[in-house]
């Protein structure tokens, strides 16, 4: 009985615990999204500053001469039609609502299964619910960039698309996977690998700065909502938190992908901390002056 008693109590002590992270990151959040965006000189149009001092705790404010969010321009690159709902629905709803113009670069059809034309059709639908339009969303159709949990892509070939696509658009702040690719699929890991490639080399425009999505173990993964102390303790550059009427928007957008529904996937829906929470490192910027003799 009083093992019950304290289980009990454990547990509603956790349910407070988690509510009141909520409703702190609900009044940080206005404060919070200025601190990836922060004028550093009127010659330069937007630089990002996100935090980047360990003892920081996440999703914490520091931008005092913050610009008008809705100058920042976005781009997510991902792999396949619904990995934008999967992985990247709280940022992308917590940003579509600041205003901020956000573009997709869909490097694959998701061919895998010969369902590429339909998951296009799927993604706008998606894509729609998540607040990007369809004239912001590009899918690449590429013989060398299919859709293969095998394949790694060419290095050359994906940062090449990626970066005129963010010279096209004059992004300056992009979101994509880390190397862990949050599943471990190689297309995902292969966005990556392009990315540290652009940013090894110093090609990455000087005001865009490159966000990766926090990869966690399976543990955390599927712990859904109740993952959320452990995210808003662990130090991350950019911390987005979506609450109910949010997360009926991220279920709306992945029932789009209705080809992609079998059983496990309302499971994921159910269990995946990524419908809740998302929590993003910087991709640091290499200054290759590189000399040739
Ligand atoms: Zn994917």
């Amino acid at each position: 009985m009083f093992v019950l008693l304290s289980v009990t109590l454990c547990f509603l002590g956790y349910i407070i615990c988690i509510k009141l992270i909520y409703n702190r990151f609900k009044r940080l959040w206005p404060s919070s999204r200025s601190n990836i965006l922060r004028s550093s000189s009127p010659a330069k149009d937007v630089n990002f500053l996100p935090s980047r001092d360990p003892s920081d705790s996440p999703c914490r404010t520091c931008g005092n001469a913050a610009r008008p969010f809705d100058e920042v321009r976005v781009l997510l690159v991902t792999a396949h039609p619904d990995d934008e709902c999967m992985f990247f629905a709280p940022a992308l709803l917590k940003l579509t609502e600041s205003n901020a113009a956000v573009h997709l670069l869909c490097l694959s059809s998701g061919n895998y299964y010969n369902q590429g034309a339909q998951r296009k059709e799927e993604l706008l639908g998606s894509c729609a619910v998540l607040g990007i339009p369809a004239h912001r969303v590009t899918v690449i159709d590429n013989k060398e960039l299919q859709d293969d949990p095998k394949t790694e892509w060419s290095i050359a070939l994906t940062a090449s698309l990626i970066l005129k696509h963010i010279t096209a658009y004059s992004i300056n702040l992009v979101l994509t996977f880390d190397k862990g690719g949050v599943s471990g699929h190689a297309n995902h890991i292969s966005i990556y690998k392009a990315f540290s490639h652009l940013a090894f080399v110093g090609r990455i425009p000087e005001d865009c700065q490159v966000l990766s999505l926090q990869t966690i173990s399976i543990l955390r993964k599927y712990l859904s909502i109740f993952e959320l102390p452990i995210s808003w303790l662990l130090p991350s550059a950019f911390c987005c938190i979506i609450g109910p009427n949010e997360y009926k928007k991220a279920k709306e957008a992945m029932f789009h992908h209705s080809s992609q529904l079998l059983w496990f996937r309302h499971l994921y829906i159910l269990f995946s901390r990524y419908m809740f929470v998302n929590t993003f490192r910087v991709v640091p910027v290499e200054k290759n002056d590189v000399k040739f003799y």
